[in-house]
């Protein structure tokens, strides 16, 4: 990666500090507060590295643009897919699995431990299923179709069997996030909201409302990456990939412990992707149902923790469309379709649907993270995949340690 490429000039700095307990400002020219680490966005990726460092104990400061941080890191399924995962990712995802459970237990974020079910509905997904699971037997199991309608409590439609992954965890994120940070603050981490960063250098932040200087600047922007440094993101291929999201009754008041994973998930995630079964799976999708792949639909689903403030409902997902810049049109077809779906995997002629939102993160053609210094003692971090949740938290001590 380059050094110096995608700098941003700092604009003239005419600022007043904002002192952090009152926010009021104080006149320029006061010494700017000084820290080991500044830490840029207050998403999982900017949580997990102030966590690390704080750890370590340095001093250190978590600068988010908005009120609280409302990007992909509440948007998401909350599930921690650490068998989904190959390569660098699965072993960011094995110590993240640990830390995520240090976490829990520490600052009281409920962790479930039911795993995910994957379920198989056609030959072929039993065949990456099967494939997979040789190859990963200590901590995944084959299901017959009746196991998995007892793992699921439900018995989802013309399901031949399919694969409990044992090792995958769950959180409420819109509930976990903010814990963290939380959990942070008790620990000494400072947070300054409404903070938008303009412009970063070594040594220096600058925000909209002030400056703070750090030896260490972590810049974990998600996707606004290419909004500081367009020049590392245009060298890594950053696009915004957008999701769309449902969430809904759970049919009948089941309750369903597992995430559940279905054959298009098997797709997506690269330890599935990967196996030699997966070509024939792919095939058979693009002929049969390609309206699928036009939509980048992965069928999966949670169900919100007991302690959610919607506890019991589904999260249903999802749909990928990419661009640089997000469009601002969803199309209703989305929608429709993974409903559709849904109702036929689940059995039932309508679901009740709460709310929809849509998510955006970052994603490369060049592989799942970016890590960058465009200056010395600057490292811009983004996860280029929709797996943040899932090893962001070892990511972290790799940036870091
Ligand atoms: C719908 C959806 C479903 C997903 N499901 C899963 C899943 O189940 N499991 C999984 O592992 N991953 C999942 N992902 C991916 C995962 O959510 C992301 O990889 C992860 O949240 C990225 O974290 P982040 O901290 O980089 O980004 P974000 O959470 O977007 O945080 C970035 C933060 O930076 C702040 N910021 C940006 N620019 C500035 C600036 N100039 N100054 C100050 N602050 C700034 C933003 O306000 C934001 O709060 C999903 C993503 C989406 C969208």
């Amino acid at each position: 990666m380059p050094r110096s490429a995608g700098i941003r000039p700092l604009p003239p700095v005419t600022v007043a500090l904002v002192t952090p307990a009152s926010g009021a400002a104080v006149p320029s020219g006061a010494v700017p507060a000084r820290y080991d680490v500044a830490i840029v966005g207050a998403g999982i990726v900017g949580l997990a590295h102030a966590w690390r460092a704080v750890r370590a104990g340095l001093k250190v400061v978590v600068l988010e643009r908005d009120e609280y941080a409302a990007g992909a890191s509440i948007r998401n399924f909350g599930h921690i897919c650490t068998s989904a995962q190959s390569g660098p990712a699965y072993d960011y995802a094995l110590r993240a699995r640990g830390e995520w459970l240090a976490l829990g237990a520490d600052a009281g974020i409920p962790v479930s431990t039911a795993g995910t079910v994957a379920v198989a509905r056609r030959l072929e997904e039993l065949a990456v299923l099967e494939e997979f699971v040789g190859e990963r037997s200590d901590d995944n199991v084959l299901l017959t179709a009746a196991q998995l309608a007892d793992k699921l409590g439900f018995a989802p439609v013309d399901a031949l069997g399919g694969a409990w992954l044992r090792l995958d965890l769950r959180v409420d994120a819109p509930s976990a996030v903010p814990a963290f940070a939380a959990h942070l603050a008790r620990l000494g981490v400072e947070f300054r909201y409404r903070a938008n960063v303009l412009g970063v250098e070594s040594g220096r932040v600058v925000t909209a409302r002030a400056e703070v200087t750090a030896d260490r600047v972590i810049v974990a922007v998600g996707h606004d990456v290419d909004r500081l440094f367009p020049g590392i993101a245009d060298e890594h291929g950053v696009v915004r990939c957008r999701l769309r999201m449902i969430e809904a009754d759970a049919p009948a008041g089941v309750t369903v412990d597992p995430g559940v994973f279905t054959g298009t998930s098997l797709l997506r995630y690269d330890a599935f992707s990967r196996t030699a079964a997966a070509a024939a799976l792919r095939d058979a999708l693009d002929r049969e149902a390609p309206e699928l792949g036009e939509h980048g639909v992965n069928l999966m689903f949670t169900q919100r923790l007991p302690h959610s403030d919607a506890a019991g409902r589904l999260v249903l997902g999802d749909t990928h469309h990419y661009g640089l810049t997000e469009s601002p049109f969803d199309d209703e077809a989305s929608d429709e379709l993974l409903l559709a779906r849904f109702r036929e995997l689940l059995g039932v002629r309508e679901l009740v649907v709460r709310r929809r939102w849509r998510g955006v993160y970052a994603s490369s053609p060049n592989g799942p993270y970016l890590v960058a210094s465009p200056a010395p003692g600057v490292t811009a971090v983004s996860v280029t995949s929709g797996i943040g949740m899932t090893t962001a938290l070892g990511l972290a001590a790799s940036v870091l340690d």
